[in-house]
């Protein structure tokens, strides 16, 4: 019973707050902007998902995100040496309130984005991730350019480079290695993908290697008994998928890709393999990490081993290399963290449910520094994402909307 006067004392003061921010004729208006201005933001994401972005070469796509920054109205419109792009709309004080959407897809450079509307739905690569995002940004500057809103806080918008796959999270991990950002966001909310039906506040964390196997080759038939690049990573797999991970924190292991060889009839001078290590505690992905590396060790002692007692041989070994290709940090958003009660109180006045979850996104890198970080979606519904059957229903976008700009105004706290 101890706690919960202090809860009714914190609690009810957010909601409140958000109530009466919900309540206020600008904001009342503003969400009317949003049901208005449907068939804009619409535009605007099929014309971004049209602007290929893949990993690496997101720079068309940040250009054209730029020029809608500067047309929007937003101040000290820039992309950084990495292609992030910001973008301001000023307020009070050091401090400011990011809004973010990754800019990039998983799609090569060569894919056909043929982005198309039927009706309320768009279909094309990358229309809802992160065309979603992207559009729900562009939304949230568009309707606050033309209100008469204050906020305490500035908000600063981001369209980051990297966030899927090898990209690794290098936009938003710039974002934080750099001291004009890294000391000035006190909040960050993220939208990836359509949805407002969840709340990601956990980060999962995952580490990722290429691990690479080389030898001397040679004959299938005159040189057998050389050491054997493909043997050794096998054994190493089955060493190394011996061990037992925990139920909770939630552990898991990936051998996804194995390639090597060159014919039937060689042995092959190199093999490799990629393995994706993931835990919600980063201790766990410390000790897998390790339990590869040993169980890689082992496989190639064993190797030369063998091949050194072939007495007719001049000593040959196999050996191995380590390339990490990813690193993403687990961490969490303490309970009683301030951005979750906001997003709490804000699913409450707008009626909405959301599930607090765990994932793998930008949210990694601020709270694995400890900062107050979420991401939800853009609103709408979508499927198919990295497809090329991906769609997005502007149906419920509003809602999205409104969840991600009552957000930033209360988190930033609102002037008169
Ligand atoms: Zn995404």
């Amino acid at each position: 019973m101890e706690f919960i006067p202090q809860v009714a004392a914190s609690y009810p003061s957010v909601q409140q707050e958000v109530a009466r921010l919900a309540g206020s004729p600008e904001v009342r208006t503003v969400f009317d902007r949003f049901r208005a201005q449907e068939s804009q933001f619409a535009l605007w994401q099929m014309e971004a998902t049209r602007v290929a972005a893949p990993p690496f070469g997101e720079g068309a796509r940040g250009a054209w995100l730029a020029d809608r920054f500067r047309e929007l109205g937003l101040s000290d419109v820039q992309v950084d040496e990495v292609g992030n792009v910001f973008g301001i709309r000023p307020g009070y004080g050091s401090r400011c309130v990011a809004l973010s959407a990754h800019i990039d897809t998983v799609f090569p450079a060569a894919t056909s984005l043929n982005i198309r509307q039927q009706g309320s739905r768009l279909y094309g690569p990358g229309v809802s991730d992160n065309g979603a995002g992207i559009a729900a940004m562009l939304a949230v500057a568009s309707v606050l350019g033309r209100s008469r809103i204050s906020h305490g806080m500035p908000f600063l918008f981001i369209g980051n480079v990297g966030e899927e796959g090898e990209g690794d999270l290098r936009g938003m991990r710039h974002v934080f290695a750099t001291p004009r950002w890294r000391d000035t966001i006190a909040y960050s909310v993220i939208v990836d993908g359509a949805g407002a039906d969840t709340v990601v506040a956990e980060a999962l964390g995952s580490r990722r290697f290429k691990v690479i196997v080389r030898g001397p080759g040679g004959h299938s038939w005159s040189d057998f008994g050389a050491p054997h690049p493909i043997l050794t990573l096998a054994r190493a797999i089955e060493i190394f998928s011996q061990t037992p991970v925990p139920v909770s924190p939630k552990t898991t292991f990936n051998v996804g890709v194995i390639r090597g060889g060159t014919s039937v009839n060689s042995i092959p001078e190199s093999a490799s393999m990629r393995v994706d290590l993931r835990s919600t505690s980063m201790s766990e992905i410390d000790r897998l990490e390790r339990t590869l590396r040993l169980a890689m060790e082992q496989a190639v002692a064993i190797e030369n081993l063998a091949a050194a007692q072939q007495k007719t041989k001049k000593p040959q070994v196999v050996q191995s290399e380590f390339v990490e290709i990813g690193n993403r940090p687990a961490g969490e958003l303490p309970p009683d963290a301030r951005l979750l009660k906001v997003i709490r109180a804000v699913d409450a006045q707008l009626g909405n449910t959301a599930q607090v979850q765990r994932a793998s996104t930008d949210a990694n890198i601020p709270l694995s520094l400890g900062r107050e970080a979420i991401a939800i979606g853009g609103g709408g519904s979508g499927g198919g994402a990295h497809t090329l059957q991906e769609w997005f229903d502007c149906n419920g976008r509003e809602l999205g909307l409104r969840r991600i700009l009552l957000t930033m105004l209360a988190l930033s706290g609102v002037g008169e």
